[in-house]
């Protein structure tokens, strides 16, 4: 790591709670910053078809925006990091995975192959994308006993010009409803395991202890300090 003003990485995504999460996580020496403190305002295309793909697609989006900038500001940054994430379903065979942010929007799982991406009008509100995404899989799980689930996050991690990726996994079920407010997206329906109420019920500092994106965090930890 770097010396007296320790490490500064550019964290790449547009989603708050996934940036307050890392801020709250990342040890002392570490700085992250937003897109918004870099002045990258643009919206990048998930066209990945991987958790690990979208991830790269992310963190190179943002790198090649920063090597665009004067030295000025390049030298202010050592690095930038990306995180995508999914949630897997087994009774659902691993969906909606790399779909899990708007898959409210998709097919139920009864319709006909092919039919997979059809879709209904698209929200514009955030809260109301995690309600339709919540709402969509208790649908999709009614009446299913094999409840199991995973979070997946995958981070890339690129630091002079080399790129790396690490991954973290939580198991967890599917509740049979919705509890709690804290969190985002999916927390108020998953019930991580060794638990018995959900990120949305659990404390902050609980869920940033054991979650997908802490176990990711650890092992970026470990290669930045490597
Ligand atoms: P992405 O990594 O930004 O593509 O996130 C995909 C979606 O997964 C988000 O829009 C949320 O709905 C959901 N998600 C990501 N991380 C979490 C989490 O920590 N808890 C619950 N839902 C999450």
């Amino acid at each position: 790591m770097k010396d007296e003003r320790g490490m500064r990485l550019v964290f790449a995504s547009n989603n708050a709670h996934k940036l307050s999460e890392v801020r709250a996580m990342v040890p002392a020496g570490v700085e992250v910053l937003s897109l918004k403190e870099i002045g990258f305002d643009q919206e990048i295309d998930e066209t990945g078809t991987t958790l690990a793909e979208n991830s790269r697609i992310k963190a190179d989006t943002v790198a090649a925006y920063i090597s665009s900038q004067p030295s000025s500001i390049r030298h202010q940054i050592d690095g930038v990091f990306a995180d995508d994430t999914g949630l897997e379903i087994d009774a659902l065979g691993g969906k909606p995975g790399v779909y899990t942010a708007r898959w409210y929007l998709m097919c139920d799982n009864r319709c006909a192959k092919g039919d997979e991406k059809i879709s209904g009008s698209p929200l514009h509100d955030e809260m109301m994308i995690f309600k339709a995404n919540r709402a969509k899989a208790l649908r999709e799980l009614a009446g299913e006993s094999n409840r199991d689930c995973h979070f997946k996050t995958v981070i890339t991690l690129i630091t002079n010009n080399q790129e790396c990726q690490v991954e973290g996994i939580v198991r967890g079920r599917i509740a049979e409803a919705e509890y709690g407010e804290g969190g985002f997206g999916y927390d108020p329906i998953f019930i991580p395991e060794g638990y018995d109420k959900t990120f949305g019920e659990l404390p902050a500092e609980v869920k940033n202890s054991i979650s997908h994106r802490a176990k990711a965090l650890t092992e970026l930890v470990k290669l930045l300090k490597a």
